[in-house]
């Protein structure tokens, strides 16, 4: 009979911490502590991540790629220091977070060029010309959604038998088991998405959270 041992507070904290490094969001459900929640946001079409913290300008649908130009010369700078000058040394220059698409009407049209200037580039804090990013970037869909997970850890030095675990703990179908274990002075790791009607076996080929994050959620469609 295989016995399970639930991590403790500190092992669950380590294990949703490698979540949060794998651009994973995380949050503890109330009044369980022995589980924590994955999220991310997806692309419905092809499982990218989905930015909602990207920025595209409102005039061409070009993306922030945090350069600034030199309002002269034309000159890109790729700084985050607002007090450097450009090397033309026009006393007219100004760096302004433009767009980079050089067929962009903020960079063609001499009116809304001004207007870009006047706001200190479509990709200033501050600027109304641009908008919270509404298409995946890898396949261009308009469509998302939320992939979620609750997470249970299960750790090597077993004390307690699984079907024990399964009674006393708020497993369902659909859920993430997640075992570690310890092998040749390695710690390795494996999954399964809870289905009471199968025996899983953990075989522990897993030695990155990584792999078990790319899995979950940024599998490829079939
Ligand atoms: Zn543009
Ligand atoms: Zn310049
Ligand atoms: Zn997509």
């Amino acid at each position: 009979m295989k016995v399970y041992h639930f991590m403790t507070s500190r092992d669950l904290k380590s294990i949703s911490y490698a979540f949060i490094v794998n651009d994973i969001n995380i949050y503890l459900p109330d009044n369980e502590d022995e589980c924590f929640i994955a999220e991310k946001l997806l692309c419905t079409e092809c499982n990218s991540p989905w930015h909602t913290s990207l920025l595209e300008c409102y005039f061409c649908g070009e993306l922030n790629y945090y350069l600034y130009l030199c309002t002269v010369c034309g000159k890109k700078y790729s700084i985050t220091n607002s007090n450097v000058k450009c090397s033309c040394g026009d006393s007219n220059s100004k760096l302004i977070k433009a767009c980079v698409n050089e067929k962009c009407p903020t960079n063609t049209n001499a009116i809304i060029k001004n207007l870009a200037k006047e706001e200190k580039g479509v990709f200033d804090l501050n600027s109304t010309l641009n908008l919270s990013l509404t298409y995946c970037v890898k396949c261009g869909s308009t469509t998302n959604h939320y992939a979620t997970f609750k997470i249970f850890v299960l750790n090597g030095r077993f004390n307690e038998s699984f079907d024990l675990y399964l009674s006393n703990h708020p497993v369902f179908e659909g859920d993430v088991i997640l075992f570690k274990n310890e092998i040749d002075g390695k710690i390795m790791y494996d999954y399964s998405i809870y289905d009471p009607k199968m025996n899983f076996e953990p075989s522990f080929k897993y030695n990155k959270i990584k792999q078990i994050t790319d899995e979950l959620f940024f599998h490829k469609k079939r």
